[in-house]
């Protein structure tokens, strides 16, 4: 966990606006500042969040439907759906 929380600091600290990711007809979203580092959504969707990589988001490695529910887990409010 801390090696998690870790990565989330060294990736976005220097990030502070809202962060796109198109999937077929919706756009995921992500707001740095609003992420409590929680790890829910790796822990949930590895194959699309993955806080070590760039881009973090992977939309391509799963179905709109996967990444909406997992979207909706997020405690913060970080992730979001347009
Ligand atoms: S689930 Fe939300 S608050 Fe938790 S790490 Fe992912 S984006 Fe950040």
């Amino acid at each position: 966990m801390k090696a998690f929380f870790i990565a989330f600091l060294i990736i976005f600290s220097d990030i502070n606006k809202m962060k796109t990711y198109q999937k077929e007809d919706i756009t995921v979203t992500w707001e740095s500042e609003k992420c409590i580092h929680s790890g829910v959504c790796a822990r949930g969707l590895a194959a699309v969040f993955k806080p070590r990589e760039k881009p973090w988001i992977q939309v391509d490695n799963a179905s709109k439907e996967d990444i909406v529910n997992q979207v909706k887990k997020c405690p913060s409010g970080a992730l979001g759906i347009k």
